[in-house]
């Protein structure tokens, strides 16, 4: 994503109550902070939101957790979330890195990645969100009988985490690399950057997998 410093945006996600400013002090005590025992999904780089949001209101009794590491992004989020009446929704601004400071074992029930920076050479394998680094993170936070749904375009990324996601332990449950054309569609949510690609005519892949 092309990032654009927004002067003033950290500040504006340090008051904003949609976003957990201590997230380290609800570590296992998620559902508190809900106020009820709904199951926790979480979506990591979730960009402007569009995804998460939607979800959110299309399902009420699950709670969702958006991260995102930029607060220039983050504050794209806010501004939407402050027009919609959400009760099941808040949001990180953190790199995914910590997740494991934050989520205790078990705690998170599905984890979304959608359209992860493809990080393409080699030499930054380790910061695409679904090298064995990361897998080995989100092993840790995800509930036994947990998913990860996995969505890009980037051909090279998807091949990679086909191999990546399965050298990590995992099980790839179902993948397609043409989502729209594919049962796999069924209850779609298009991310911002999904509608963007797929207007251009790419193909969108996607991918789940478990433990
Ligand atoms: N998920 C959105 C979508 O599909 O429209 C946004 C996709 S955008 C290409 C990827 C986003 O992931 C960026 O906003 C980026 O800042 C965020 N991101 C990348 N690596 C991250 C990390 N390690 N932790 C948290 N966010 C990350």
């Amino acid at each position: 994503m092309r990032l654009r410093h927004i002067p003033g945006s950290e500040e504006a996600i340090a008051s904003s109550p949609y976003v957990i400013s201590q997230p380290e002090q609800y570590k296992g005590r998620f559902r508190e902070l809900f106020g009820n025992g709904h199951p926790l999904e979480v979506e990591i780089g979730m960009g402007k939101g569009k995804f998460i949001m939607e979800l959110a209101e299309r399902c009420p009794r699950i709670n969702f957790i958006g991260i995102e590491r930029y607060p220039s992004v983050l504050l794209h989020a806010i501004k939407k979330r402050e027009k919609m009446d959400l009760a099941n929704i808040h949001f990180l601004c953190l790199d995914a890195k910590s997740l494991t400071e934050i989520f205790s074992p078990g705690e998170v029930n599905r984890i979304y990645l959608n359209f992860s920076d493809p990080w393409p050479k080699d030499r930054h394998a380790k910061r695409r969100l679904t090298s064995p680094e990361f897998m080995k993170i989100y092993g840790q936070i995800l509930a036994k009988d947990g998913t990860l749904e996995f969505k890009t375009d980037n051909q090279g990324l998807f091949a990679y985490s086909l191999l990546s996601i399965p050298e990590s332990g995992w099980k790839i449950a179902a993948y397609t690399k043409d989502l729209h054309h594919s049962p796999m569609a069924e209850g779609n949510v298009m991310t911002e950057y999904e509608t963007k690609f797929s207007s251009l005519g790419n193909p969108i892949c996607k991918l789940i997998a478990s433990r």
